[in-house]
């Protein structure tokens, strides 16, 4: 089977000028050749404002069609757009993926009046108050769809909690109390804070049946009218994993296998991680923060990083089935929420550990791909990743043999397909070195060179099928038979 390969489509700092659905649909024919066949797409909903990136939804029934929160479109265009993206992305063979923000909503309609206890945002299970009656942002009507597609109403009762006291003009985070009201179950959010449910905004209450069905509702409606092949689902860590469960199990089981799912779970911890997938029993993949935080660390330590310690802990080594493997992404890059972004010499050889290895489905980087522009400017990646991709696509295939034996020198062999040609990888994150590696004595006095030309020498591989490849100080280089 031909190797995937998912393109997040977006970074934080685009321009608020509606035409990044226009943009990605004329793309799509080039995405294709480089072997994209998949684009994550960023959030379609109407959000706070035009200039939202898209997290801080308002309304999941529109897709920059109503004049809400001061605008039609969003920040990426028109509902007509997206569709025609969608459609595009298909007719070259990407399947279109939603980014699914359901944790929150943002930006209601008007105030309501409801009682909460306060609590501590560090241990949200410890309770700060009495119960009292506040004034909150919690009635979502949507005046400017007026009921189109769907008439349901939002009202304090389908929400956990909120952060905005309008009653006393005080911030802070209240959980909404009444009967069967409370936050997720400990065991089915994150623990960090004593429980993680509360993220930000209007937290949506997963056991109430009646938001229950109107996100299976809602679903339907999406991906008929959209057409999208998947979903990534925003902050799965603050989402009750039981109701998350049950909701991918019955979309799948409506769309099909194919109908591929990706959760955020933003989470470095190896146990919780592995929890966490058995909890919604494998049903969708998960990002590998883990090896995100590994590459920061490898980009940041420099020589004192050990690379033969790369891949641990991570899913890619644990679940390599159930991980989608990154560089960075739009809350990872400068100036964002969880800045850890990868330091730019290290890039192309996280890049290599991600697209010419077996374990898991990478996700490359827009940002990393096109280059970020202004305060939080970033350089563009596309000439090595181009090369990558090229090489994922094409060679590298087949059974891989780790070279793992130095801290600042690792290698690693693909075999190929079976009429192929195999590669031989090398990173260094210390000095010039090399690497010998075994690639077969029916490869012997063939020639390699560097595929990404960083080295212009010519590895002539010996009687026994062993070549030398070398690699540049803080670099990396993949050999294969030109
Ligand atoms: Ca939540």
């Amino acid at each position: 089977m031909e190797n995937q390969t998912l393109m997040q489509y977006f970074e934080w700092y685009l321009p608020n000028d509606g035409q990044h659905w226009n943009r990605l649909a004329e793309d799509a024919p080039n995405l294709a050749s480089k072997g994209i066949r998949k684009v994550w797409m960023p959030p379609a909903f109407k959000a706070t404002s035009s200039n939202d990136v898209g997290y801080g939804v308002y309304d999941l029934f529109d897709l920059g069609e109503f004049d809400q929160k001061g605008t039609i479109r969003t920040k990426y265009g028109f509902k007509e757009d997206y569709l025609k993206a969608i459609q595009t992305l298909k007719a070259n063979g990407i399947e279109p993926m939603a980014d699914v923000v359901l944790n929150h909503k943002a930006a209601a309609d008007c105030k309501e009046r409801f009682t909460v206890v306060e609590v501590d945002p560090n241990d949200r299970t410890k309770v700060l108050s009495e119960p009292f009656e506040i004034k909150g942002w919690t009635k979502f009507t949507f005046p400017g769809r007026n009921k189109a597609y769907n008439d349901f109403k939002w009202h304090w009762y389908h929400f956990t909690g909120t952060d905005y006291d309008a009653k006393n003009n005080k911030s802070g985070i209240y959980l909404i109390q009444g009967d069967n009201k409370g936050w997720a179950d400990d065991e089915l959010v994150d623990n960090e804070n004593g429980n993680y449910d509360y993220l930000m905004y209007a937290d949506i209450d997963f056991k109430h049946p009646e938001v229950i069905q109107n996100l299976y509702d809602w679903a339907h409606w999406f991906i008929e009218t959209t057409g999208v092949q998947g979903f990534r689902l925003d902050a799965v860590k603050h989402i009750d994993s039981f109701f998350m469960k049950n909701f991918i199990r019955d979309i799948t089981e409506k769309y099909g296998d194919d109908f591929y799912v990706f959760g955020e779970f933003w989470n470095g911890d190896e146990t919780a991680n592995n929890d966490y997938l058995e909890s919604i029993d494998y049903r969708f993949d998960l990002v590998d923060v883990k090896l995100h935080q590994n590459f920061f660390d490898a980009s940041k330590s420099g020589a004192d990083f050990d690379l033969r310690t790369i891949f641990d802990h991570t899913l890619a080594k644990n679940h390599p089935e159930s991980a989608v493997t990154f560089v960075d992404n739009h809350d990872t890059q400068r100036g964002q929420a969880l800045e850890s972004t990868v330091e730019e010499w290290f890039k192309p050889a996280a890049y290599a550990l991600m697209l010419l290895r077996e374990a898991g489905l990478p996700c490359v980087f827009y940002g990393d791909y096109y280059g970020i522009s202004g305060e939080f400017a970033q350089e563009s990646f596309q000439d090595v990743l181009d090369k990558l991709l090229d090489i994922r696509l094409n060679l590298a295939y087949g059974e891989q043999t780790d070279y793992f034996d130095d801290a600042n020198c690792i290698g690693w062999t693909r075999q190929g397909k079976d009429d192929g040609q195999p590669i031989a990888v090398v990173v260094s994150n210390d000095q010039a070195s090399s690497k010998r590696m075994l690639v077969g004595p029916e490869w012997a006095s063939k020639e390699f060179s560097d595929y990404l030309g960083k080295i212009s020498q010519i590895v002539t591989i010996d009687e026994e099928g062993w070549g030398e490849f070398p690699v540049e100080e803080k670099s990396v280089s993949v050999w294969s038979v030109k």
